[in-house]
């Protein structure tokens, strides 16, 4: 492989919910590219600015599902460390239950934060990356958004919901050099899965041809390509990165 495969050098990115999970592994791994990097937190604060310091970025604090945080969040960012060209949306939560039992918190908790945090970045770094008519916005979804899956209807309607998003937006800013594309993790083992029961786990690793359940460092190195010059042809699109479970 090319020394300058999928290099990031000169870029700055911000990454929402980037201290952790596999959002840290995105944030350390477009770092190792080459890349600034924004590790946004909501309540994380000291692994936050750890991860920060270890890869020489910042970190900056903003509940994204918060119009108002989530475009300060975007200048403030811009404000210490230049442009934005990269926006890996990662931010996402999970309150599952079976509709019957769904109360009304459950469903916009969920979807204020993975559909509406998302919108809100979106819109904010718009305008700049059209002007510099340059740009790459990667959104976090999950087979759940294309398959579905009982227990999840709110996360599943948030993560079908980015995918009709992403489209749209890359059809909106592709003329402007803005490319705009989601990445559809299947099981990954972080906090957000490690509550579930052995049984569903094991339910999992039974349809997933690869026959394990992903890292994050996994889900990394395709969000670095998704971003980088190599992809330039590559808008609308969703990158299923699941060990074949979706399929
Ligand atoms: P984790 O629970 O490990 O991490 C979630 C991250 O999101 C944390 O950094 C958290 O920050 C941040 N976050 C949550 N709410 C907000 C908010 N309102 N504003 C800013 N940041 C917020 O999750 P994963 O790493 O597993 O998931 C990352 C993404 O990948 C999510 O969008 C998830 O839906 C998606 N995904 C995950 C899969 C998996 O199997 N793990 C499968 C498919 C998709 P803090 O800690 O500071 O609160």
């Amino acid at each position: 492989m090319s020394e300058s495969f999928c290099r990031l050098d000169r870029r700055v990115a911000i990454v929402t919910g980037g201290a952790r999970g596999i959002g840290a592994a995105v944030s350390r791994e477009l770092a190792a590219a080459g890349a600034t990097v924004c590790v946004n937190y909501r309540s994380g604060r000291e692994t936050a600015e750890a991860l920060a310091e270890e890869v020489g970025g910042i970190a900056l604090q903003a509940d994204v599902s918060e119009p108002a945080a989530a475009a300060k969040l975007i200048t403030d960012a811009e404000e210490s460390l230049g442009p934005l060209s990269i926006l890996v949306n990662n931010a996402g939560i999970t309150r599952d239950t079976l509709i019957a039992r769904m109360s009304d918190e459950e469903w916009n908790e969920v979807i204020n934060t993975n559909l509406n945090g998302m919108f809100h970045t979106c819109r904010a770094v718009a305008r700049g990356m059209m002007k510099r008519r340059s740009g790459s916005i990667v959104n976090l979804t999950s087979v759940v958004g294309i398959h579905g899956n009982a227990g999840q209807t709110n996360y599943a309607a948030s993560k079908a919901g980015i995918i009709g998003f992403t489209k749209s937006l890359a059809r909106e800013l592709g003329s402007r050099g803005v490319r705009v594309n989601a990445v559809a993790p299947g099981y990954i083992s972080t906090e957000l899965t490690d509550v579930l029961p052995d049984e569903a786990k094991d339910a999992v690793l039974q349809s997933t041809p690869l026959a394990r359940l992903g890292d994050p460092s996994d889900i990394a190195g395709p969000v670095r390509f998704l971003c980088s010059d190599e992809a330039r042809f590559v808008t609308g699109d969703v990158f299923l990165v699941d060990g074949g479970l979706g399929m």
